[in-house]
């Protein structure tokens, strides 16, 4: 019988909890939302995730949860957030070590509107801290999917679209929220730094000329 390793390295639990308490702090994971993933293991898959229904700004190592490429909680006990399903099509579509996952007031501003559609950024020197990103005049894409409470359904999508638009940096769900990732948790953190600040400059901006 094949021996599971079902715990969750203590130092990724801490770093989990670490950014979530950041974000927090910043209003990206009020209350329980948002969640959090890293990749501990890829043959066979072992995802660390943040348990269902927790307070982030409190977010503790034993709500992180050991899942396997079913989503199927290994250990410690818990329930896995509800969207990690969307988490593990996020892996396997794009080979990502980390995926994150923020409910913010200005990534809702910026998709508002927008679903089925996508938002652009595009012109900023922040850019550049997206992965692979060499120049402020590049274009990034971001398309923005209708909410579901039907999560199969949307890790499905979610899947389908990340395999048939490779290079994409981040997703948004409207009036939801973003999820960004990276080749590992470091990266997928600084996505959402850069994403954040340029869905608050574009909001900012249109604010500011419609008054
Ligand atoms: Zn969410």
């Amino acid at each position: 019988m094949e021996l599971r390793s079902a715990s969750v390295s203590p130092e990724v639990a801490e770093e989990l909890c670490a950014t979530a308490a950041g974000f927090h702090a910043r209003g990206w994971m009020l209350g329980t939302s948002g969640n959090l993933s890293a990749v501990q293991e890829r043959e066979p898959l072992r995802l660390a995730v943040s348990a269902s229904g927790v307070d982030k700004g409190r977010l503790s190592p034993d709500q992180i949860l050991c899942v396997d490429a079913a989503g199927s909680v290994l250990g410690p006990a818990g329930r896995a957030s509800d969207e990690t399903g969307v988490h593990l099509s996020v892996i396997r579509a794009t080979g990502a070590g980390a995926v994150l996952h923020t409910h913010s007031v200005w990534n809702n501003l910026a998709a508002e509107g927008r679903a089925g559609g996508a938002v652009w950024l595009e012109g900023h020197e922040m850019l550049k801290g997206l992965s692979g990103v060499r120049s402020h005049e590049h274009r990034e894409r971001i398309p923005v999917l209708a909410n579901t409470q039907d999560y199969a359904a949307l890790s499905q999508a979610v899947e389908q679209l990340l395999r048939e638009t490779p290079g994409l940096h981040a997703l948004l769900l409207h009036r939801h929220g973003l999820y960004t990732w990276g080749e590992d948790l470091a990266a997928a953190r600084r996505h959402v730094e850069i994403l954040e600040f340029l869905f608050e400059f574009t909001c900012r901006l249109a604010t500011a000329g419609a008054s």
